[in-house]
């Protein structure tokens, strides 16, 4: 019985993709390629661009699109804030923070979120990349549902917190839970826009309908400017059908969201990730660091990023 491409790249067969074009769905589906300048425009406007990384499930790569989107908008000139939003705080492990430090309430966005007075400049911290900065995250994130569940207007505090440097930077990066509570709600309403990373795994696909579903509520309900600026497909395998297949389905389902850059799969992320580094760093002329340099191009030319 003949093989079926899938089992044939199961066993290891060559896939018919190069690997340079491996970061591209319009290469990937058979379409025209398309090009995102080296040389990007220069940011417009006084306000940052703020830009919530969603999806509820997790380990579909919000965390890392986060550090590295932020990295490769800092390598193109802009003023970069990650906001790390999740209780994991795993953000603030992959730039190099310590779990111990981690565990201190003040000086992390969980401390700003219980005092709304207090200044958000004396929480803001540098990283490793030049014109990249952070808010640290804390595991007491958890129980933001329960903590801000009977506060007025809770939806609003992110916005509050964020809104005397909002004119400091270009661009605001917040990775969010993977839930779409308390947090996510807040991540959304002080957005303008949104990122969802999203694993090329099929049941991956079916989350996708509770995200956007999620974001219509928040436009209607607090936030009208908020835009879904698109959807990311991450760790593609150009080894397998699969991950094909799953791209034209999201491709086939959101045919104006799907990014044409792809994320691949590669261990450097998770290598990266132990050394407390972006992978434009750890591996700077890796395909890996080139599809997120690209991914900030594209978002940029698209209106996007700042
Ligand atoms: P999330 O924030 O959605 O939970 P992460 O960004 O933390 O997801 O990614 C989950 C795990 O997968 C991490 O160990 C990370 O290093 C790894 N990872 C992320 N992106 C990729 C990729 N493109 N290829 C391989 N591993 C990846
Ligand atoms: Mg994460």
């Amino acid at each position: 019985m003949a093989k079926s491409s899938q089992d044939i790249s199961r066993f290891g067969a060559k896939s018919t993709i190069a690997e340079e074009d491996q970061s591209s769905t319009s290469i990937v589906l058979g379409r025209k390629a398309l090009d995102f300048p080296l040389k990007v425009k220069a940011p417009s406007g006084d306000k940052a661009r703020v830009i919530s990384i969603v999806n509820q499930k997790g380990g579909v790569g919000k965390t890392t699109t986060t550090i590295n989107l932020g990295a490769s908008l800092a390598e193109l000139g802009r003023r970069v804030l990650l906001i790390d939003f999740d209780s994991q705080a795993s953000m603030t492990s992959g730039l190099g923070i310590n779990q111990v430090a981690i565990q201190e309430q003040y000086g992390s966005i969980w401390h700003l979120l219980n005092d709304l007075n207090e200044d958000v400049r004396g929480t803001i911290l540098k990283t490793s990349v030049p014109g990249m900065d952070f808010i640290r995250g804390h595991y007491d994130l958890a129980g933001a549902d329960s903590r801000f569940a009977s506060e007025i207007a809770k939806e609003l505090m992110l916005r509050k917190i964020l809104a005397p440097i909002i004119n400091e930077y270009d661009d605001i990066l917040i990775d969010c839970s993977p839930s779409l509570g308390t947090l996510t709600v807040n991540a959304l309403t002080a957005s303008d826009g949104v990122i969802i990373p999203m694993e090329c795994e099929f049941f991956a696909v079916l989350g996708l309908d509770l995200v956007t579903k999620t974001i219509e509520k928040i436009v209607a309900a607090i936030n009208p400017h908020l835009e879904v600026y698109g959807i990311l497909a991450t760790m593609f395998d150009r080894k397998t059908a699969h991950s094909r297949e799953v791209l034209a389905l999201i491709d086939g389902q959101f045919p104006k969201l799907l990014l044409d850059t792809i994320i691949p799969r590669t261990v450097r992320f998770s290598e990266s990730t132990v050394k407390g580094m972006p992978i434009t760093t750890f591996a700077s002329s890796s395909a890996a660091a080139n599809s997120y340099r690209r991914l900030a191009r594209e978002l940029i030319s698209r209106g996007g990023a700042n």
